[in-house]
């Protein structure tokens, strides 16, 4: 198989979706790859490197999608890469599709077969190629949350720790999965006071015990949400329902019970935002308000990390990029449950579940 690695174009997107330690195993088991030229360039990875290990380089995007039976991404595609692909397209890659009809649709009609990193399962039922970039999403989440506080840029001017003397400031997380358990770290971290909230109260008790009990886990209800709303100075959105839309779980009406220059993060937002006010925003213009709320639903959090996130996604999709090629997309995906839950549109049609509900489609 030829495998295609194009250069990220998303605002402010600078991961690759395959390092040249990917090269090099596609290349030993007898694979090619192409890769456009400078797409490593934002994680730092030259075009030499990739050459060391294999690949060629190639000038432009349309070459890789044309000469490519294997398309290997990081983020959803923008218009002008689905016009690019082919019903004998296989296209992998994060997709995030159950609120976005346009590109569902436009990937229906390319034909291609398209497998989402983050539906991907892995035994347990975990989502093994999600996870990385939540723990890189829930790290920024906090640090984000935090300078979003200071008063320059429009916060309340709270110190999330506090200093002896002075008490520290209330962090909330809602949803305790990858993200939600990382950003709770960091806010304990920081010395904040932290409430976790979940609906699995299995997880809740996981989370106290990972955390030392070191914060307060409370059961996700709309009344226990309305209590702590009040008192925080930093909420943190960071529910899933595996490939769904997400849930309101703050409203608008909300937004009235919180102090002024408070500071909400929505994590969750590449599934749609799990606050009512949210919509998505990038890393040049992070934030907006909203009732004197300041909201931060940047998408594509871990593309301001590049260096830390291409290693920490491409160690996780690696091994997928590998049996995708090897076996070709039907045989990988028969030979694995985990793997067929990835698959999001085949064949014009949407194949998974969550996502042919949301939008009202056939599945
Ligand atoms: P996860 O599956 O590990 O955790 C989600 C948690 O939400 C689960 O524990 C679940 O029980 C809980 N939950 C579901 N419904 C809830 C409700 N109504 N109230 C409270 N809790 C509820 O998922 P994750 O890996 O932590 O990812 C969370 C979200 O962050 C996903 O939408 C993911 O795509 C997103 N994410 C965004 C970025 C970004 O850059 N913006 C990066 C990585 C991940």
């Amino acid at each position: 198989t030829t495998v295609g690695v194009p250069t990220e174009i998303k605002t402010d997107e600078y991961r690759v979706a395959l390092t040249p330690a990917g090269v090099r195993e596609l290349v030993d088991r007898g694979h090619e790859v192409v890769v456009q030229q400078g797409a490593g360039e934002g994680s730092a990875i030259t075009d030499d490197e990739y050459v060391a290990q294999g690949a060629r380089i190639l000038p432009d995007a349309d070459a890789v999608f044309e000469q490519a039976g294997m398309i290997v991404k990081v983020k959803e595609p923008q218009p002008v890469e689905v016009a690019r692909l082919r019903p004998d397209h296989v296209l992998f890659t994060y997709l995030h599709l159950a609120p976005d009809t346009a590109l569902t649709q436009g990937l229906m009609d390319s034909g291609a077969t398209c497998i989402a990193y983050e539906t991907v399962e892995d035994p347990q039922g975990r989502l093994p190629l999600l996870a990385p970039m939540s723990e890189v999403a829930g790290k920024i989440a906090t640090q984000a949350g935090a300078f979003m506080l200071e008063k320059p840029l429009g916060g309340r001017g709270l110190l999330l720790g506090g200093v002896p003397g002075v008490a520290a400031g209330k962090v909330v997380v809602i949803g305790a999965g990858v993200v939600g358990l990382t950003a709770a770290e960091i806010a304990i971290g920081m010395g904040a006071e932290t409430y976790v909230l979940d609906r699995n109260i299995d997880r809740l008790r996981e989370v106290d015990f990972l955390l030392n009990n070191r914060c307060s886990t409370v059961f996700s209800t709309t009344l226990n949400v309305e209590r702590l709303l009040p008192e925080a100075d930093l909420v943190i959105g960071a529910v899933l329902v595996h490939g769904a839309k997400a849930p309101h779980v703050i409203t608008r009406e909300h937004l009235g019970l919180m102090k002024r220059n408070a500071v909400l993060v929505d994590v969750s937002i590449d599934q749609g935002g799990c606050f009512e006010t949210s919509r998505p925003t990038t890393h040049s213009d992070p934030t907006y308000e909203v009732d004197g709320v300041t909201h931060y639903c940047v998408a594509n959090m871990p593309g301001a990390v590049p260096i830390t996130s291409t290693f920490a996604l491409t160690n996780a999709t690696m091994p997928y990029v590998v049996r995708l090629a090897s076996a070709g997309a039907r045989g990988a995906l028969e030979a694995d449950p985990g793997f067929l839950a990835g698959l999001n549109v085949a064949a014009g049609a949407v194949t998974y579940e969550p996502v042919a509900r949301d939008q009202g489609r056939e599945h």
